[in-house]
């Protein structure tokens, strides 16, 4: 895998903690998407080589917000850059990692994206990210 292409922090409101990255970063949110799909609102910063990720669950049984009912807001996925994500997926597949989908799928900031069970990787959420070549 190659870098760390960006931290995933999940929060309950992003109104509240836009702002709040904004200072803790010293930089501006520069995308704000949608992600239809998985029922999230995503915020992006940059920060070095690497960048954050806000994401605001737009469902109130979605997947980040039954996550923050549990654990609360904080730390949710570490996503690698991978430059073949099906090469990966098979990859891992083959050494025993359990993956929540068995296609890759269309994430936000143009990614095609593949998250890997934390219960097969000590804990972690771990999502695989190739850049969406036009
Ligand atoms: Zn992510």
């Amino acid at each position: 895998m190659y870098k760390v292409e960006h931290i995933g922090i999940a929060v309950k409101d992003l109104s509240v903690s836009v702002p709040l990255y904004e200072q803790l970063l010293n930089t501006g949110c520069y995308k704000k998407e949608a992600v239809e799909t998985e029922g999230v609102q995503t915020a992006f910063y940059q920060t070095g080589d690497s960048k954050i990720e806000l994401l605001e669950s737009m469902q109130s049984d979605g997947v980040i917000a039954r996550f923050i009912d549990q654990k609360g807001e904080g730390l949710h996925h570490i996503a690698f850059e991978v430059p073949d994500i099906r090469a990966e997926m098979s990859r891992l597949k083959v050494a025993g990692f359990r993956l929540l989908s068995d296609e890759p799928k269309r994430g936000a900031d143009n990614k095609w994206v593949c998250f890997v069970h934390p219960k097969s990787a000590g804990g972690v959420l771990v999502e695989l990210c190739e850049e969406i070549k036009k």
